[in-house]
């Protein structure tokens, strides 16, 4: 007898999840190739605190039976659009009525000359369990890489394994997309104190087992070497089944893709020229294209970016553009930068107090 063929969704990730709690009403199979069942990823810097990974599960195994969502377990290596099925590594086949690829991306490594034999990436819930394993004998650390993530991570390791931390950072200052240079150099300050060392206009050259060499000749001690240079969409699925990608897979606001009954959602996807890299974008496309697949969806519109982290025990966020006249005021112990053009507020950045935060977020399009 011909299985019954409802939504496919795969990968298990944030997208994929908001995705399928919404779509409880048709039968859904959610194909996923981590060991785990779905997990908060941006939390995985807590398992190197010690924590388990089923401490960061989205939901417990039991929601997904009662929901209606087939858990499968498996890697999917391509999709024929015309019999309208998935095929998977081990050889088994999927049917599906629609299709949606909630792929994610993965993280970007250097490959180094000098003999080096392991480094990491921070990725998965796995990538966190192996790392954690190897700092709890190391005695130093170097992170390519100094954006969110490789600050986040470097505060984390620093603090967590009482190691001396090198972050290289290829721009003159940390966080320049994010920060303007003085919020910057004060984040910088409040890192070092944690045993944090920033090295800018760095590049790194090759690696042996216990350091990393620069290409300016600095050499840094890094039992432990991890890179945080960004992230690559996953789009080998679209590669080997004939649907249009470029580096994300393309989508319409409909979150299509060129294959019929097939969408793309969250980190895999590309929209207007743009990829996405966070959370709050995954979880809003898993809603869109299950409100698409309902038939009652609508245009999508990504909501404007924000940036949060926590470093060195201080909160720092920041909204919308950051370029143009900075006016900085200092206010209930957290500093605001706000970046005004044509007499229009169209950035913040903010060190310290949620609540600040939330004000600074608030100004952004009014006028001043
Ligand atoms: C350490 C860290 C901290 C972060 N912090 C933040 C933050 O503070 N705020 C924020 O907004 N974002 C943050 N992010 C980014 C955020 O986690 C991602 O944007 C989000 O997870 C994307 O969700 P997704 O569902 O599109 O993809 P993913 O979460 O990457 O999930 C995709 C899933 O699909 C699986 N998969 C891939 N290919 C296949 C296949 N062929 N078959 C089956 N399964 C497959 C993958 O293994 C994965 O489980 C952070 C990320 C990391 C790593």
């Amino acid at each position: 007898m011909q299985e019954e063929a409802g939504v496919v969704i795969i990968g298990g990730g944030i997208a994929g999840v908001q995705a399928a709690s919404l779509l409880s009403a048709l039968p859904v199979k959610l194909i996923m190739d981590e060991p785990y069942l779905p997990y908060y990823r941006m939390r995985i810097g807590e398992l190197l605190a010690g924590k388990e990974p089923d401490s960061l599960y989205i939901h417990p195994e039991p929601w997904y039976a009662e929901k209606g969502i087939s858990l499968v377990r498996g890697h999917a290596i391509s999709v024929d659009a015309s019999k309208h099925e998935v095929h998977l590594e081990d050889g088994s086949s999927i049917p599906y009525s629609k299709l949606v690829i909630a792929t994610g991306s993965s993280a970007r490594r250097l490959s180094l000359p000098g003999g080096r034999k392991k480094s990491y990436v921070l990725r998965t819930a796995s990538d966190a369990v192996l790392l954690r394993d190897d700092l709890s004998t190391a005695h130093s650390a170097a992170i390519i890489g100094g954006g969110l993530l490789g600050l986040e991570a470097a505060s984390a390791i620093a603090s967590l394994f009482s190691i001396p931390v090198s972050v290289v950072e290829s721009a003159s200052y940390i966080l320049p997309r994010q920060l303007d240079r003085d919020s910057a150099q004060l984040l910088q300050e409040k890192l070092s104190e944690q045993g944090v060392s920033i090295v800018t206009e760095g590049a790194a050259e090759s690696a042996d087992d216990s350091s990393l060499t620069l290409k300016d000749g600095r050499q840094l001690d890094a039992d432990v070497l991890l890179f945080s240079i960004g992230v690559n969409p996953a789009v080998e699925i679209a590669a080997s089944s004939g649907i249009v990608f470029n580096r994300g897979i393309i989508i319409d606001r409909r979150l299509r893709t060129s294959a019929e009954d097939v969408y793309a959602i969250g980190d895999a996807a590309e929209l207007d020229g743009h990829t996405f890299g966070l959370a709050m974008h995954a979880r809003e496309m898993g809603t869109a294209v299950a409100k698409e697949i309902l038939g009652n969806g609508s245009d999508y519109v990504p909501s404007e970016s924000a940036a949060m982290l926590k470093v060195a025990g201080a909160d720092v966020s920041s909204f919308g553009v950051i370029e143009g006249e900075a006016r900085v005021e200092e206010k209930d112990g957290a500093r605001i930068s706000l970046f005004i053009s044509g007499g229009v507020v169209r950035g913040a950045v903010v060190i310290g107090g949620r609540s600040a935060a939330a004000s600074a977020k608030a100004m952004i399009g009014r006028s001043i």
